[in-house]
């Protein structure tokens, strides 16, 4: 085993950890940082495929006050309040250095202000966007930023396990992919940035490198987890068959936000027979139209049809050119005509419970993006997701430079580091064999028909039985190709390992969810309850509690509107 030494570790090269990177850097250039990631740096993670554009209050018309009721009420009111408050206040300051500092272009309007686009569920066109490829531009100038300086790169290396030294955090032990060698990184403290990723459904939109490891691995540590039966489907996945790893890929909400809309399989328009809003109601409520519409009136592949035509087909093509451009790779033609869709796993608004300075439960540990839980609540806005990750992943680096401080390395407990090494090992040394493709396929299903869009009680119980068995098999299942070195069949049995843990965690919390609120719809207790006695689950060794949730800036029949104009 390899032995490394870092101040700061940041698990993840998303819009979080290198955002977290560069703060670090600049409030202390001389602490050892280090960037560790599954991918390659810049190249993998969703906030690269970030496509519709980032929230943020800017225009003068617009205020923090209304972004931030917008967030609590998409949220059903579950969302962390003050959490929220520091996305929208905190974007502004982000969006600025994006451009400012860090050489983001993002579309302007004739008269040289940022152009800023609708996304459903919002009361006011406040995304900000390059085209409709707004990732790539961000995660672009985050990854030249980030090469410019003096901060390590340990890429292709996958974080198997959060070391322990007592009651706080020694530091991490990776998977070396490409020699299969074990590291062990040591550092002061480390961030928890890998991005959730509900990849555990048969349709789901984020990047074959998320598969909930940094879930897994903070739910072995003991910390707990809120909000985890939050997750959102996005309506719009691209439904190409089964023979295309395109389908389940997401065409962006702005495609609904700019006037799309959605027909079921005999092409009628059914979206304003479920919500005044139509096409622009929240992503939970459209979700979960279509999943009703298609069980009676599918399309031919089992889904609906999104329809851009009676915008008419070259402002389509214009303006949503790289939508436009993936429908066509896969013989569709979304400026005039139809493309089948279908709703699909895009986001956790469930994760790590934190504070607002992105510290946990476990000292030396700390969280941003995807991975954290309590911005969001039961939904998240189109557009708030980067810029949840950038705000925190700011905040965490400079907690981190300014944590670390005074601080010393801890020598990690051996016996943990042999326990989680020979928990990795476990396809070498087991003896029966198994097929991971017959384990992925069951876990899809039984998310997908039990623990998605529409649930019950029976249905979960029975998904945590089936969980239950997928696990076993892991656990005992021995792999055939026996080598270290880039074993992406290892890494898939890890990746699985990862997903199972954290799926029965999501039916766990479903099941104790006696409404219905945001994402998370119960067939058998429809009613969204009291707001007022509002509560979130949270998750810790084994337990769900619900919690009250603190009202601490505004209460449900309240809103802070009327005080900012
Ligand atoms: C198709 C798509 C479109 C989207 N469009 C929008 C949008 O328009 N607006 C919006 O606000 N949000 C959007 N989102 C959501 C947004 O991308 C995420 O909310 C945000 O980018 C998450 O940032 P993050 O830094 O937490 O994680 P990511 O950017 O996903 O980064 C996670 C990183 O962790 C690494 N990693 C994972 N596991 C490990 C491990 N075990 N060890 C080491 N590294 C690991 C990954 O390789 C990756 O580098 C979209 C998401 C998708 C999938």
């Amino acid at each position: 085993m390899r032995e490394l030494t870092s101040d700061i570790l940041i698990l993840g090269a998303g819009g979080a950890g290198l955002f977290a990177a560069l703060h670090a850097h600049k409030a202390n250039p001389a602490l050892s940082i280090t960037v560790a990631v599954k991918g390659l740096l810049g190249k993998c993670g969703c906030t690269r495929m970030v496509q519709g554009g980032y929230n943020v209050a800017l225009a003068r018309e617009d205020s923090i006050e209304r972004h931030f009721m917008d967030t609590i009420e998409g949220g059903k009111w579950l969302p962390d309040q003050e959490l929220a408050w520091q996305l929208v206040v905190l974007a502004i300051e982000r969006i600025k250095e994006l451009e400012n500092e860090l050489g983001c272009f993002f579309d302007r309007n004739p008269d040289g202000t940022i152009h800023q686009k609708a996304f459903a569920g919002q009361t006011f066109d406040r995304t900000v966007h390059k085209g409709d490829l707004t990732g790539i531009e961000i995660m672009n100038r985050l990854a030249e930023q980030v090469w410019a300086r003096n901060i390590n790169r340990l890429e292709e290396h996958r974080a198997v396990e959060l070391i322990k030294s007592g009651d706080a955090l020694a530091g991490v032990l990776f998977i070396d992919m490409r020699s299969g060698e074990y590291v062990f990184v040591r550092a002061k403290a480390v961030l928890l940035a890998t991005g959730g990723g509900p990849t555990m459904y048969k349709y789901h939109t984020p990047s074959g490198d998320k598969s909930c490891d940094g879930l897994a691995m903070a739910l072995r540590a003991g910390l707990p987890l809120r909000d985890m039966e939050m997750v959102q489907f996005h309506p719009t996945g691209l439904l190409a068959g089964t023979h295309t790893r395109m389908t389940g890929t997401v065409l962006e909400e702005g495609l609904r936000g700019a006037g799309g809309y959605l027909l079921n399989g005999a092409r009628e328009r059914f979206m304003p027979r479920y919500d005044p809003l139509a096409e622009r109601a929240t992503r939970d409520f459209v979700s979960r139209a279509m999943f009703l519409e298609l069980q009676s009136k599918p399309s031919p592949h089992g889904g609906a049809y999104i329809s851009m035509a009676h915008l008419g087909a070259e402002k389509v093509a214009r303006e949503f050119k790289g939508m436009v451009e993936r429908c066509a790779d896969c013989g569709f033609d979304l400026a005039g005509g139809l493309v089948e869709v279908v709703p699909t796993a895009h986001y956790m608004m469930g994760g790590v419970e934190f504070a607002a300075d992105c510290s946990t439960a476990l000292p030396g540990l700390f969280v941003a993006g995807e991975d954290s839980g309590g911005v969001h609540g039961a939904n998240r806005l189109g557009g708030n997701g980067v810029a949840n990750s950038t705000v925190f992943g700011a905040v965490a680096g400079d907690t981190m430079a300014a944590w670390v401080r005074n601080r010393d390395f801890r020598a990690a407990d051996p016996a943990a580091l042999e326990a989680a090494i020979a928990q990795c090992e476990k396809p070498f040394t087991n003896s029966r064999r198994m097929d991971l493709e017959v384990l992925r396929e069951r876990l899809y299903e039984t998310m997908w028909q039990k623990v998605g869009i529409v649930r019950d009680a029976a249905g979960l119980e029975s998904a945590l039985a089936e969980l239950g068995g997928i696990e076993a098999e892991l656990a005992t299942g021995a792999l055939p190709d026996r080598q270290r070195a880039f074993n992406l069949t290892w890494h898939d049995w890890l990746n699985l390992a990862s997903l199972v843990e954290v799926s029965k965690v999501i039916a766990v919390a479903a099941l104790a969810r006696r409404d219905s609120r945001g994402a998370h719809y119960r067939s058998d207790f429809p009613d969204a309850g009291p707001l007022e006695q509002s509560a979130y689950s949270s998750y810790r060794d084994g337990a769900l509690t619900m919690k009250p949730v603190v009202f601490s800036r505004v209460k449900p029949g309240q809103s802070l509107l009327k005080d900012a104009a």
